[in-house]
């Protein structure tokens, strides 16, 4: 098997095994750092009186916690003290290094414990708020009550010379300046972060990056080594760095800050040990002192800076994808202020592409020049009035272009309120609904037009059926009238009279059935002629007819043959009735060759009742014609009934 496999393979046990122990193995890690820490402190930065100017180690523990959940802060923490043992038992008792582990462990805790309740967790350096919150919560208020414990040891320990105050500031100073120069760059490297560096290319960022270390590191040495060649003719004033950290705190994030922050630590403190520097003439104490101040004035500022130019570049960029994304829209979008004469403040290019106007030719303008003098002045009073309530409107106004056209404009206009609640501008938005107006307009005529054809149809409708009902009728009277006589014809009584023969069936009603046969009528036609004949059997219809109630049924059936069906009638009424038809008839006259009682005729009739066991109309026809029969028989001008017999 080659080699790089081998390693390869060897590489990937070793990250999987230590991924699988990390519960453990991170603790460990964090206690080993902190020991590297405390001993560097102890080692690089030590005074004469044994107290360190930049105490990195609780740097090292607090960037732990605050990416830590707080259930997991003892196993961490737990490591403190072991750590910090093992690296004072060398220079100070027992007692000591136990009283300097309290000490720090007080200030970790502290410090990870304010920031969880005042910023949560995990804790981050990008804003101005996490900073300040993290210089008073760790660098003053958690060193500062550390450093009571801390100067409290050195004040109950032999050999001590320096006042309680002096120690307590001292170690109060080099523990917030730990703090302040190392926590920032470990947060920032071991939590994920999101990088805002838009504005730079990487190899920008490099080349920039790269030049202002080094700028960074021949000003440092500058002022805090003193080499011979660069003070003699000009001594270099501490404040050179100022412009240097502002420049990274504005162009980078605060890694860069932080890592520059740390690199002019790095300078001033190895060479202020040597009581190199701006500060090389003052005693020692007052020397620390002045570099401590100096640092952390300069950290500070410069981290805030950081922090505000980060939140202000992200803000930006925020803004400037709104921006974006308002201009995309392609409605029109008008923001205008609520003071004043209310002009335009911002329009979007939909605006502009839907009014003609530009951008700038808009703004600062109030929007009313939009309406074009033919909108309706109901709807312009309606926005006035929601505008003095402050309230959302909605509405369709016709509206004005640059070049003088006009536009279906469908607008909203909302009242942007500020944080008090007072409506400070208004956010309109216009759409530009031409083409659906249009469209509307030419389905409503299509709408109409379709309703008028309709209406026309259906009065040609209506018309047609009411002519073909006539049409109908008139069949209908056809088929079922004598066209000589104008009396019903034999369908249309045998029709009817099977109807009330059901009646009377069903009802056990009596029913009565008269036939009628005119006596002789063929000598009536051959003297006078046919037309004679016709007006006979005319006025003979009209005689009986003028005698008929409602309900009797009346017909010719042939000829000179008539027939009757008297409902609801016995046979003696019936008769009675036939006897006054008998009369009417006899006494009729006719006029012909020029006489007016020329033609006199006589009848002869057949009268029937129903038999309860007579199964059809037609039985009872066919016997009051046996009794018409009888009648003939009997000289005519006679009525014979079909059981009695009437002279
Ligand atoms: P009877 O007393 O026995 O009934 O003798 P009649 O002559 O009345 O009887 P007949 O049946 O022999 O004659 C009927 C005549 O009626 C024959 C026919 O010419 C005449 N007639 C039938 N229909 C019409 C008509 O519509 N108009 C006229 N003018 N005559 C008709
Ligand atoms: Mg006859
Ligand atoms: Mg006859």
């Amino acid at each position: 098997m080659p080699a790089e496999f081998v390693i390869k393979d060897v590489q990937t046990v070793s990250w999987a095994y230590l991924h699988r122990h990390r519960r453990w193995l991170a603790p460990i890690l964090c206690g080993f750092a902190y020991y590297l820490a405390a001993w560097l402190g102890l080692k690089a930065s030590i005074m004469s009186q044994g107290i360190a100017i930049f105490w990195p180690a609780n740097a090292v523990m607090l960037a732990v916690l605050l990416v830590t959940s707080p259930r997991r802060w003892p196993v961490f923490l737990l490591t403190l003290p072991v750590a910090e043992m093992a690296n004072d038992l060398s220079s100070f008792s027992l007692e000591q290094s136990a009283g300097f582990a309290a000490a720090n462990l007080a200030e970790v805790l502290l410090a990870a414990s304010l920031l969880k309740i005042s910023a949560g967790l995990p804790f981050k350096f990008d804003r101005l708020r996490h900073v300040a919150l993290f210089g008073v919560c760790a660098l003053l208020m958690a060193s500062g009550i550390a450093a009571l414990i801390g100067a409290a040891v050195y004040a109950f320990s032999a050999g001590e010379q320096m006042a309680y105050w002096d120690n307590w500031r001292i170690w109060w100073f080099g523990d917030s300046l730990g703090l302040l120069i190392l926590t920032p760059v470990l947060l920032e490297c071991i939590q994920p972060r999101q990088d805002n560096w838009h504005h730079m290319s990487l190899a920008k960022r490099r080349v920039e990056g790269c030049a202002l270390s080094i700028i960074t590191l021949v000003i440092g040495i500058w002022i805090f080594a003193k080499p011979d060649l660069m003070s003699e003719h000009s001594p270099a004033n501490p404040m050179l760095l100022l412009p240097v950290t502002i420049w990274v705190a504005t162009r980078f994030n605060i890694l860069g800050t932080a890592l520059l922050n740390l690199l002019i630590a790095v300078i001033s403190i190895v060479n202020g040990l040597n009581q190199h520097g701006p500060f090389d003439t003052l005693q020692q104490a007052e020397h620390v002192l002045r570099l401590q101040e100096y640092l952390a004035t300069l950290a500070f500022s410069s981290l805030a800076l950081a922090a505000l130019f980060q939140e202000l570049r992200l803000q930006n960029a925020q803004l400037r994808v709104l921006g974006r994304a308002i201009d995309a829209v392609q409605e029109g979008i008008l923001i205008t202020d609520a003071q004043g004469s209310q002009p335009i403040i911002y329009a979007n290019s939909g605006f502009a592409a839907i009014t003609g106007y530009s951008v700038a030719e808009v703004i600062g303008q109030n929007p009313r020049f939009l309406l074009d003098n033919g909108s309706d002045a109901d709807d312009t009073q309606k926005i006035r009035a929601a505008i003095t309530s402050r309230q959302r409107v909605r509405s369709i106004v016709k509206a004005r272009t640059k070049v003088g056209g006009t536009f279906w404009n469908q607008m909203t206009l909302d009242p942007v309120r500020d944080e008090d609640g007072n409506v400070s501008h208004y956010v309109g938005i216009h759409h530009d609904i031409t083409e659906i107006m249009a469209a509307e307009s030419a389905l409503h005529s299509a709408h109409q037009q379709l309703e008028k054809t309709n209406r026309e149809l259906e009065q040609r409708i209506d018309l047609r059926t009411r002519e073909l009902q006539q049409a109908n009728r008139k069949l209908a009277e056809l088929a079922s009238t004598d066209p000589l006589t104008g009396a019903h014809n034999r369908r249309y009584f045998l029709d009817c009279a099977h109807e009330e023969f059901k009646r009377a069936v069903r009802y056990g009603r009596v029913l009565a059935a008269i036939a009628i046969d005119i006596d002789h009528f063929k000598l009536i036609n051959d003297q006078y002629g046919h037309a004679i004949g016709d007006k006979v059997l005319q006025e003979l219809t009209k005689t009986i007819e003028s005698r008929l109630r409602p309900a009797d049924i009346f017909a010719r059936f042939g000829g000179e043959e008539f027939f009757l069906l008297l409902p609801e009638t016995a046979l003696d009424e019936a008769i009675n009735v036939a006897e006054r038809l008998l009369e009417a008839i006899a006494s009729l006259r006719i006029a012909a060759d020029g006489r007016a009682d020329s033609v006199a005729f006589t009848v002869s009739i057949g009268v029937a009742e129903r038999n309860p066991h007579e199964a059809s109309v037609e039985k009872l026809l066919e016997r009051a014609d046996q009794a018409l029969y009888a009648a003939k028989h009997a000289g005519r001008n006679c009525i014979r009934s079909a059981n009695l017999q009437i002279a």
